[in-house]
């Protein structure tokens, strides 16, 4: 079958692959982008996460804008985001979010795609690829009951899973002694709720329903943790937890019809006990399983957690970010949190996105090169978004320069970013 040609193809349309496609497409790059789903945005619209969280220093500083500010913008002319704003966790924390609804995401998504000249592929597996040397040569995508095939110069997996990554052989970060793998969760929407009573849960209360929650098996999470979907009195609860390896077919299986389970238990506990809920429902199920952590792979630098804690500056810094280590157990219920510092940001090295031993391969979204606890900050969104728009950036300069994915020089990276109106720390 005769491979159709293209600059950057991307592998994975959640917002990580979205932001790649676009910073890909507007450097002129010829831009694939193959999603399995029918619609865009990944966790963030399938797993219905429903805020984006991480923009800003605790001191109130600024680290990720560019593209992920241009979503926010969209949201916002929309009615889909009351925009940038702050609320207090379950940890006391007090944290910026912007909120919005993932259906109007999805909306938005296929707008700024198309006008940046994408090729969308909805309802595309990608099914495996052929090298040359370590040369990602071409990649299969199943479409409706028949294969594609792509020869592109550079790949970019967004998968999330990196799955591409994962046939062409790249190596990934093994978890280290103790860890285990951040737990799924299905979100799920109930309402109407009473926000003004909902809001006046004294804390006090709050942590005592939320003991009772556990200690009854209802929430497996001592939170009830929710954002409100914008324009409604709605909330999507992000409460479940679920032990998954999102890359082991059948476990994956089951941990979806678990997280549906859980759901509907949480959702009966809040009825029935939770302050303004008392005429709320289930209205809906996010469409899959959210997926925290997998696969990690092993790049040309290792992002680890005392680097996040210092901060550390790098010559290859694409992207900053401010979010504190959020780790949830897989077992228990609580949350490891560990905030950074009032006025903390951390940078993320270029060398991150590239996989070490492929030449024309890079990374976008939260599988990039950085230790299970480094990742537990950098996974956010809007450093998600930060990081792809470097991953697309890079790509795309590949793809017209030639070279290596290595040898992408980190200071045109940096400039372009700037151009394009992202921070570069
Ligand atoms: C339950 C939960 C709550 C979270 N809460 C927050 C929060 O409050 N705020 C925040 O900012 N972040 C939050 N996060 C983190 C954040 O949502 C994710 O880390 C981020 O969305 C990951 O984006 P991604 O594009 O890297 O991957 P994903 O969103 O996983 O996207 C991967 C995409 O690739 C597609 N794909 C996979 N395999 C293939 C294939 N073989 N062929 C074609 N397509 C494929 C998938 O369908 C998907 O669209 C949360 C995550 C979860 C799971």
């Amino acid at each position: 079958m005769t491979a159709q040609d293209c600059d950057v193809l991307i592998v994975g349309g959640g917002i990580g692959g979205c932001v790649a496609a676009l910073a890909a497409a507007r450097a002129g790059a010829r831009t694939v982008l193959v999603e399995r789903l029918g619609f865009l945005g990944g966790s963030a619209t399938a797993a219905a996460v429903g805020q984006f969280v991480g923009w800003e220093t605790a001191a109130g500083r600024r680290v990720v804008a560019g593209i992920a500010e241009e979503i926010v913008a969209a949201l916002v002319a929309r009615d889909a985001s009351p925009g940038h704003a702050h609320f207090v966790m379950s940890t006391g924390h007090r944290m910026d979010r912007v909120s919005y609804d993932p259906e109007v995401l999805k909306l938005v998504l296929d707008e700024l795609l198309g006008a940046a000249g994408v090729a969308v592929l909805f309802h595309a597996t990608f099914a495996g690829l052929a090298m040359r040397g370590a040369t990602i040569a071409r990649a299969d995508v199943l479409a409706r009951g028949r294969t594609l095939t792509f020869a592109p110069r550079v790949a970019v997996d967004a998968s999330g899973d990196l799955e591409l990554l994962a046939a062409a052989g790249a190596r990934f970060l093994p978890l280290e002694e103790g860890e285990v793998l951040q737990p799924a969760t299905t979100m799920f929407r109930f309402g109407p709720i009473d926000y003004a009573a909902f809001d006046a849960i004294p804390a006090a209360t709050l942590r005592a329903l939320c003991a009772e929650g556990v200690a009854a098996g209802a929430l497996p999470r001592a939170a009830l943790h929710q954002s409100r979907a914008p324009g409604t009195d709605d909330g999507w609860f992000n409460v479940g937890r679920v032990a998954v390896d999102s890359t082991d077919p059948f476990a994956l299986s089951r941990a979806e019809a678990d997280g549906r389970r859980q759901a509907f238990a949480a959702a009966a506990f809040i009825r029935a006990r939770v302050p303004g809920c008392a005429g709320g429902r289930l209205t809906a199920l996010a469409p899959q399983l959210g997926i925290r952590e997998s696969r990690r792979v092993a790049g040309l630098h290792v992002l680890t957690a005392d680097e996040v804690r210092a901060g550390t500056a790098c010559a290859d810094a694409i992207a900053a970010g401010a979010y504190p280590i959020d780790i949830h157990p897989a077992q228990g219920a609580g949350l490891r949190f560990e905030t950074l510092g009032e006025d903390h940001a951390y940078a993320i090295p270029l060398r991150c996105l590239i996989p070490a031993g492929l030449d024309n391969a890079f990374v976008a979204g939260r599988g990039i090169s950085a230790t299970h606890t480094a990742h537990a900050a950098t996974r956010v969104m809007p450093g998600t978004m930060a990081i792809a728009q470097a991953a697309g950036t890079a790509a795309a300069w590949q793809a017209r320069h030639g070279g290596s994915a290595a040898q992408v020089p980190a200071a045109a990276v940096r400039a372009a970013l700037v151009d394009a109106g992202a921070i570069v720390p």
